[in-house]
C-alpha cells in the first residue's frame, strides 16, 4: 500500500513522522508524494498553541470526507492532540480515524496494519510485501530507521530522538501531559538510529529533547549528555555524518561539562538553543521556569566564553497572563543587550489542563500580544541583520542540504542559511567553502571562491 503523512508542529514531530514512515516500510509500504495516491493517510498533530490544534481540526475534516468518499482508506491520528494518556478519548468525536497513534510511538498502526491483514487473509499480499523490501530493510538493526526511498541519499538534516516526554511543568506547556514523563531513550537505540541515518546518506543529526541536557538523569549509571555526545561523535565519523547538533536546552541544566564537550568535538556545532521565554524575573516565576534574568545573562556569558563564534538561539512567550508592560520592556531589552542569534517567537496561547490556564487569566489583549510580537520581531531583525553583516567577505563552511530556485540552498556551523550558485556539480550533502557576498537578516549569498570554482570544473 502507499502511505502519506502530514507533519504540523516541532521537529520531534518530524521525528515521529519519520519514524512511523520507517516500520510501514519495513511492512513493505512506499511513500506518495501526492495523498490522493495513498491507501494509508496520517496527520501528526501538535497542540502547543490553539492554532496548531486548529490546523489539526482543519486536515481531520478533509480526512472525512475522504473516508466518508473512500471507505477503505485507512485515517491516522498521531501525535499531542492523542496524547500518551488516553489515546481513544477522541474516538467518538473522530469517527473519520481508524488508528489512534500517541506521540512517538508507530505501534498502534502497525498492529492495525498486521490485523487487517489477517482479517482479510491476505498473505500473498504480505509476501510479495516482504519480497519488495530490499537488502538494506533486511539487513538492518529492530532500533534503526528505514527512510522512504525518494529520501535516501537525498535527506541531509535528520533528526533523532533521545529523551521523550517532559517533566517539568512550566506554567503555560501542555506538552508534559500529551508526551508523559520524561524518559532517555538507551543509548544503543540511539546509536542503531544514528548508524543506520549515515548509512542511508544524512550527513548532519539533531539529537532531540525537550529538556535535551537533561539526558541520562533518569537512567542511573548511564552517560550524560556530553558522554551521550562523545558516543555520537564516534559513530559520526565511522558512518561520514559531518554534524550534530542538539535542542532543546533547559537552562539549569547547561553544565560547564555539556559547554566544553560541545567546544571541544569538531563535529558538533557550535550553536544552542536554549530559550529564555521571558526577560522579567516575575514573569519567568509565574511561568515556572526556575531561573532568574541574571542567571540566564551569566549563562549566555559562559556559553560564549566556552564555545568560540557561538550561536545561541531562544525562545519567548509574550502576553503571559499579567505581564505588564514594562516587564514586556524588560524582554525587550534584555534581547537588544544580549544580541542572540535566532529568537522564536509566540503570542501566549492558554491550553487545557496547564497551571496557567487553570489559574491565570488570560489578560493580555490580543492586539497587545500582536503588538509586543511585532515589537520584539522587529528588534531581532535588526540584531540579526548586524551580526550576519560582520559575515561579509568571510569563507564559511555550507552544509548544502538541497538546490532552490537555481542556487545550492546549506546551513553554516551556526545554522545560518546560506545560497549560492555553482553548475559545476552536485552540491547536495557536501561541504563548501562559501565566500559571503551579501547578507540580510535571514539569509546570506555567497560565491565558492575562484580557485575552487576553477578546481572544480578542471
Ligand atoms: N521543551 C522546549 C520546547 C517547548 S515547545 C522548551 O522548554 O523550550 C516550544 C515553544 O513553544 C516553547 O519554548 C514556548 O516558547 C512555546 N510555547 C509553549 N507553550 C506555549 C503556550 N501555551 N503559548 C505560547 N507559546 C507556547
Amino acid at each position: 500500500m502507499r502511505y502519506h503523512i502530514w507533519t504540523i508542529g516541532c521537529q520531534m514531530n518530524v521525528a515521529d513522522t519519520q519514524r512511523l514512515a520507517s516500520e510501514l516500510e519495513r511492512l513493505g509500504h512506499q511513500a506518495a508524494a501526492d495523498p490522493d495516491e495513498a491507501d494509508i493517510l496520517v496527520v501528526n498533530t501538535c497542540v502547543v498553541r490553539q492554532s496548531a490544534e486548529n490546523k489539526a481540526y482543519g486536515r481531520l475534516n478533509e480526512l472525512a470526507h475522504v473516508k466518508a468518499a473512500q471507505p477503505d482508506t485507512i485515517i491516522g491520528l498521531m501525535g499531542c492532540l492523542v496524547g500518551v494518556r488516553d489515546p481513544l478519548r477522541l474516538r467518538e468525536k473522530l469517527p473519520q480515524v481508524d488508528v489512534f497513534l500517541p506521540p512517538s510511538d508507530p505501534q498502534p498502526m502497525v498492529d492495525f496494519l498486521r490485523n487487517r491483514a489477517l482479517e482479510r487473509d491476505t498473505r500473498d499480499h504480505e509476501a510479495a510485501a516482504r519480497a519488495a523490501r530490499d537488502d538494506l530493510q533486511d539487513s538492518l538493526d529492530p532500533g534503526a530507521i528505514v527512510l522512504p526511498a525518494h529520501e535516501r541519499g537525498t535527506l541531509i538534516s535528520a533528526h533523532v530522538p533521545v529523551v521523550y516526554g517532559c517533566s517539568h511543568a512550566c506554567a503555560y506547556c501542555i506538552i508534559p501531559f500529551r508526551r508523559g514523563v520524561e524518559h532517555s531513550r538507551p543509548v544503543g537505540e540511539i546509536v542503531e538510529h544514528v548508524r543506520s541515518l549515515g548509512r542511508q546518506g544524512v550527513r548532519e543529526i539533531t539529537l532531540l529533547g525537550q529538556i535535551v541536557d537533561r539526558y541520562g538523569k533518569d537512567m542511573p549509571g548511564g552517560p550524560t549528555l556530553a558522554g551521550l555526545l562523545r558516543i555520537v561523535h564516534a559513530i559520526a565519523e565511522e558512518e561520514n555524518i559531518a554534524r550534530i547538533r542538539f535542542l532543546t536546552s533547559h537552562p539549569n541544566w547547561m553544565t560547564p561539562e555539556l559547554l566544553d564537550t560541545v567546544a571541544e568535538l569538531p563535529r558538533v556545532m557550535p550553536h544552542i538553543e536554549v530559550p529564555v521565554q521571558a526577560g522579567n524575573d516575575e514573569v519567568l516565576r509565574s511561568m515556572k521556569r526556575g531561573y532568574t534574568v541574571a542567571q540566564y545573562r551569566e549563562l549566555v556569558q559562559n556559553i560564549r566564553a566556552r564555545i568560540p563564534d557561538v550561536s545561541i538561539h531562544c525562545d519567548i512567550i509574550v502576553g503571559f497572563p499579567g505581564e505588564t508592560a514594562d516587564q514586556f520592556q524588560d524582554t525587550y531589552d534584555l534581547l537588544a543587550d544580549l544580541k542572540l542569534d535566532k529568537v522564536h517567537l509566540a503570542r501566549y496561547s492558554p491550553r487545557p489542563k496547564t497551571l496557567s490556564a487553570r489559574t491565570m487569566p488570560d489578560d493580555v489583549p490580543p492586539d497587545e500580544k500582536k503588538h509586543r510580537h511585532a515589537a520584539l520581531e522587529t528588534l531581532q531583525a535588526q540584531v540579526v541583520a548586524e551580526i550576519n553583516r560582520r559575515c561579509l567577505g568571510q569563507t564559511v563552511e555550507v552544509l548544502v542540504e538541497d538546490q532552490h530556485k537555481g542556487k545550492w540552498r546549506g546551513r553554516t556551523p551556526q545554522n545560518k542559511l546560506v545560497f549560492f550558485e555553482d553548475d559545476s556539480q552536485d552540491w547536495r550533502g557536501r561541504l563548501a567553502q562559501v565566500e559571503i557576498t551579501w547578507t540580510g537578516p535571514w539569509s546570506m549569498q555567497g560565491r565558492l571562491p575562484e580557485e575552487a570554482a576553477v578546481r572544480t570544473r578542471a
